[in-house]
């Protein structure tokens, strides 16, 4: 990337950018070309806005989509591919200098937006290309529709009275949602605890008394001081041998922004609020209830189909739940001494039982994983399954570790990729994948391929030792090259509905959870292992070792992701539902409270304390996304070990479970359609039938739980 100041880019600096590219053009990007080119394209996309605006006011002839539509589109994917680059680059670049561009474009382009989604203009100009265009192929047909139904969710269709109060919502709940995390996050903030007498540290591991201590010198204090933050808590909870620290932290943690702390943090009135309102919004726009808005764009047909399958998958967890339940209890009674287990012991008993039955070091396992070994082997599982071969090629890029590759499946260019794999202080935490490009086909009848950005933070090498991966750091990699590859190897030419594009958002996770099933099978990790030292395969030992830990817990996980998703939904479906004679949808604590109590009656195999607090700090559906649809998690998850277990009957039959038979059935017929149909439509066709949860049992909570009692 060029890296000189300058003062004023001239038009020649910014044509690169401005003109139509396939590959961002990372190497004539500086922040002050930057800015400019966006601010230029904006003034283009505004002007094809009103310009497309004008037509639907002043022509009641037919629209055609190559006059209306195309043109503005152009104009929309420039601005929105160009900012694309700047927002990516704030993820992986994050200098003053681009940082400064983010944050001064950034509410120009949220206005634009969301102005753009509200437009009336736009909606009933697009509601007439529906009706009337004469240029509609299916493709169109349904990116138009997808679009229509997005602003119809908006609130496009209310009548002019509702508007005003339907926005007010709207504004409040932004607002509560960002007080909510505050309150979380100053409640985790406001407890502390200092340790001065070092006996109370026995059983934390070095690293935490290091951390702890480190904390209280900042502070000008000496000792340990521990906080509620996650690499605090979760290690006391885990180590602490002290019974009475591990249930003093629980509480204090069980109970942040509630009623027991200041009333300033409490966040009871303000989830309470947030469901009144969300159920008269979800009503002003002809919804049952809320839980039923949030469905609208889903892939779950009804909120019965959604009560059904949470029960269902209960039901089925719950042996397994009881089953690791009765083995901690025994666990902490026989070996620990502890008797009856308290909600602050189960970390703590769990991490000694996982020690003792599964003795196996990250560190041993990741000396079979290799970086170089595992991309090849991942590169050459894909060419197996899908008959698409890696090219790396020389493409501009952002920073020097980025290593790009062109993908061709039967002698055809599909698309490109980025690699960008190691952690650098520039560059935000965690890994993902993003897109720079999505398939689309011009009128003039060029086409955009695909272009894929995959992020992770994996430590570099260091000197001429390879990175080497633990396997939850394979499983990542090969989660997020799922997604890459449905964006990728998609077949559909509109780029609304390419690849991810639109895809039901409980139907997203389905090709990534998928493809991580490929990293627990013996024959494939054959193929993405070299010891470092050696060169040797991963022993079969070690495998066998890695694969019992993998169902560890895992029936008490699955019951606790369902009682959060039941709890969720209910309180969406079920509270608030009537309006008063006023008009308020009002919500009472006591009733989300009895609905948990409800839930962990049914699905639960532990009970925390009375006290506990946890709608208070469930921020992924008061502060986030979530809302009504935190069964997405093992929604997605049905769906990705049910397309798995195809490939396990093939292996049964044909000896691999790596078969290009139903690996170009799944590219058909998954991957390759993106949102040009529903994700049932494509999973039906895939698999021949709908979804069932038996392969996920099999898959993710090991072999069946005895049916005889598992007391003492
Ligand atoms: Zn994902």
């Amino acid at each position: 990337m060029t890296t000189m100041t300058e003062k004023t880019p001239t038009s020649d600096d910014l044509t690169p950018l401005l003109t139509h590219w396939q590959f961002p053009p990372f190497d004539a990007l500086t922040p002050e070309r930057a800015t400019a080119a966006i601010r230029s394209a904006l003034a283009t996309a505004q002007a094809a806005v009103t310009q497309a605006k004008r037509a639907v006011q002043t022509t009641n002839a037919a629209l055609t989509w190559a006059e209306w539509y195309a043109p503005l589109d152009e104009a929309l994917e420039r601005l929105g591919a160009l900012w694309g680059v700047v927002a990516h680059l704030h993820s992986v670049l994050d200098t003053p200098e681009w940082r400064a561009v983010y944050n001064e474009l950034l509410p120009e382009m949220t206005r634009f937006w969301s102005e753009l989604g509200q437009d009336p203009d736009l909606y009933g100009g697009m509601k007439r290309l529906l009706a009337q265009a004469p240029d509609l192929n299916a493709w169109r047909r349904r990116a138009l529709e997808l679009e229509v139904r997005d602003r119809l969710l908006s609130g496009a269709e209310l009548p002019e009275t509702a508007r005003p109060r339907f926005l007010a919502i709207q504004e409040r709940l932004s607002a509560l949602a960002a007080k909510f995390s505050e309150n979380l996050l100053d409640a985790t903030n406001a407890y502390s605890e200092l340790v001065t007498d070092e006996a109370q540290l026995a059983g934390l591991p070095e690293t935490v008394r290091a951390m702890a201590r480190a904390a209280a010198e900042r502070d000008g204090a000496s000792g340990w001081k521990f906080t509620l933050q996650m690499p605090f808590y979760l290690p006391v909870m885990q180590y602490a041998e002290d019974r009475a620290w591990r249930a003093r932290f629980y509480r204090a943690y069980a109970t942040r922004a509630s009623e027991f702390g200041p009333p300033e943090q409490d966040n009871g009135p303000i989830l309470t609020e947030i469901l009144a309102l969300r159920q008269e919004e979800a009503q002003l726009l002809g919804f049952p209830h809320y839980a039923a808005y949030s469905l609208a764009p889903k892939m779950a047909p009804s909120p019965e189909a959604v009560r059904d399958f949470l029960a269902d998958l209960a039901r089925a967890a719950r042996p397994y739940a009881e089953r690791d339940k009765a083995e901690l209890e025994r666990f902490a009674r026989d070996t620990l001494g502890v008797s009856p287990l308290e909600a602050w012991d189960i970390a703590f008993a769990s991490e000694k039982l996982r020690q003792a039955k599964y003795a196996f070091s990250d560190d041993e396992l990741r000396q079979y994983f290799p970086l170089p070994k595992v991309l090849d082997g991942l590169f050459a599982l894909i060419t197996r399954l899908y008959g698409v071969t890696f090219e790396e090629v020389v493409l501009p890029t952002w920073h020097a570790d980025v290593r790009t590759y062109r993908l061709d499946k039967a002698g055809e260019t599909v698309g490109y990729l980025y690699l960008d794999l190691f952690a650098r202080e520039t560059k935000k935490g965690g890994a993902w994948m993003n897109d720079a490009k999505s398939r689309h086909r011009h009128l003039d009848g060029r086409v955009d391929h695909p272009v894929v950005y995959l992020v992770c933070n994996f430590a570099p090498p260091v000197g001429d030792k390879p990175t080497t991966l633990t396997h939850d750091e394979v499983l990542t990699l090969f989660h997020e090259m799922g997604h890459g590859l449905h964006h990728l190897l998609t077949q559909v030419e509109e780029r609304e509905i390419a690849g991810l594009n639109h895809v039901e958002w409980d139907a997203v996770e389905l090709p990534s959870q998928f493809f991580e099933f490929f990293a627990w099978e013996w024959e494939v990790l054959q193929t993405l292992t070299a010891h470092v030292e050696t060169g040797e395969t991963l022993p079969r030992a070690l495998f066998d070792k890695m694969t019992a830990a993998r169902f560890f817990q895992a029936g008490m996980q699955t019951v606790r992701q369902i009682e959060f998703a039941l709890f969720d939904f209910r309180i969406h479906s079920e509270l608030g539902v009537a309006a008063t004679p006023e008009g308020r949808h009002d919500v009472a604590l006591d009733d989300v409270m009895r609905i948990l109590d409800e839930v962990r009656a049914e699905v639960a195999v532990f009970t925390p304390p009375q006290w506990h607090r946890f709608p208070h700090s469930f921020s992924h559906i008061f502060a986030g996304g979530y809302a009504a649809g935190y069964y997405s998690y093992k929604w997605a998850e049905v769906l990705a070990a049910d397309a798995y277990q195809a490939f396990l009957e093939a292996a049964e039959t044909r000896g691999s479970v790596v078969d290009p038979t139903v690996g170009e059935r799944f590219w058909r017929e998954i991957l390759a359609v993106g949102a040009s149909r529903p994700a049932l439509e494509s999973f039906v066709a895939f698999r021949g039938r709908e979804p069932k949860i038996d392969a996920l049992l099999a898959l993710t909570l090991g072999s069946q739980p005895d049916t005889e009692p598992t007391g003492a």
